[in-house]
């Protein structure tokens, strides 16, 4: 029997399809946000720890609860109120939901290329700025006249354009001023990105990376966006689990911001998509390991001066967590996994959110997570 489709039908049929796949993405990574606090909040030992915070009592008043869902809540909003309904999230270790780093290192060079890259290389294995012998996701695709100028990445740590490779991808990445501030908006940016004091040497304030980026996005029709925010690493390798929680919680904040300016833009309103990782976790016991985050291995090699005190390195640093929502993505809120994913899926994952198939790239990569497609 033959089947004949109606005009209405197939108009029908179109849009449907057209849902079922994201045009563009925002990749949004934060550096060292344990899938811990990400899935029950702060640690009230952390909290009212008299060395890791000087502000215990603001700390509790502001984010704790007895439940540690609705403890989870008060620290990530978005990611618990509406990340965790309309998408897709693993890596509550706690509820058989597994997320893990495939590299051997558990540092974040390493995990960034995972991320990135699809792929893992033993070469990589340290944080220093060597350029990156893997071709990131987005140097792939600028191959692909359908993405090339129309992807990008601002980050907060100053490494990126090494991870990047950006003498031979040509990608733009931002890590300071605007070379070329397009809107005044932009020129007050880098007016004060000048003038306000930096916490670290190699480390901008989100803010700078959140705001660069966003204003980017609202004036180009960007097919492929990666926003690397770093505060909480940094302020987690200082033991400042205040000023830790509080990026955290401003972080959350921003990706709610990158999801409403999507939606308010008729270019990327209900055909973007969202995926939010981190590129390590950190230590949870002994209490004190949570500074840390590194693998026996790292602690063999880049990461001597740990060896002493965690021989074994950091446990659990290994363990990560994934969020996503956008079209497409399947609303399974917290989803429990068989086996773990993968960090070197994610890169597959977005190519085929994109229609994209990534072993047109490189199929060395890691498969695309069904968790996070259409079933
Ligand atoms: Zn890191």
């Amino acid at each position: 029997m033959k089947n004949y489709l109606s005009g209405a039908a197939l108009i029908t049929l179109l849009s449907t399809q057209s849902v079922l796949a994201a045009d563009n993405v925002v990749l949004i990574t934060i550096d060292g946000v344990r899938w811990q606090e990400a899935f029950s909040g702060i640690s009230a030992a952390l909290a009212t720890h008299e060395e890791y915070s000087d502000v215990a009592g603001q700390l509790m008043a502001e984010f704790w609860h007895d439940d540690p869902a609705q403890r989870a809540q008060k620290l990530m909003p978005f990611l618990h109120n509406t990340v965790m309904s309309q998408g897709t999230v693993v890596g509550d270790h706690s509820k058989g939901s597994c997320a893990v780093l495939t590299n051997d290192w558990n540092f974040s060079y390493p995990g960034y290329n995972e991320i990135l890259s699809g792929v893992i290389n033993d070469a990589i294995n340290s944080n220093a700025a060597v350029p990156n012998p893997e071709k990131t996701v987005l140097e792939l695709l600028s191959a692909n006249p359908a993405f090339a100028g129309r992807m990008a990445a601002f980050a907060s740590w100053n490494v990126f354009p090494a991870i990047y490779n950006v003498e031979r991808s040509g990608i733009p990445v931002n890590i300071g001023l605007s070379d070329q501030p397009a809107t005044e908006f932009e020129e007050m940016l880098n007016t004060l990105h000048a003038d306000v004091s930096p916490h670290w040497p190699t480390v901008r304030h989100d803010a700078f990376t959140h705001h660069y980026a966003l204003s980017w996005l609202k004036r180009t029709e960007s097919r492929l966006l990666h926003i690397a925010y770093g505060e909480p690493d940094d302020f987690a390798h200082e033991g400042d689990y205040d000023e830790y929680v509080v990026a955290t919680r401003r972080v959350d904040g921003f990706i709610e911001d990158v999801w409403n300016t999507l939606q308010s833009l008729d270019y990327y309103k209900d055909n973007t998509a969202i995926f939010i990782t981190v590129d390590h976790g950190r230590g949870e016991q002994p209490l004190e390991s949570w500074l840390h985050h590194a693998s026996k291995r790292a602690v063999e090699n880049y990461m001597s001066g740990l060896a002493a005190d965690y021989p074994q390195g950091i446990i659990g640093s290994e363990n990560i967590w994934m969020a996503a929502m956008g079209p497409g993505v399947p609303a399974n809120g917290l989803l429990p996994t068989r086996e773990c994913l993968g960090a070197n899926q994610i890169a597959a994952t977005l190519l085929h959110w994109m229609g994209e198939d990534y072993t047109q790239y490189n199929p060395a990569m890691g498969k695309p997570m069904t968790e996070f497609l259409p079933r």
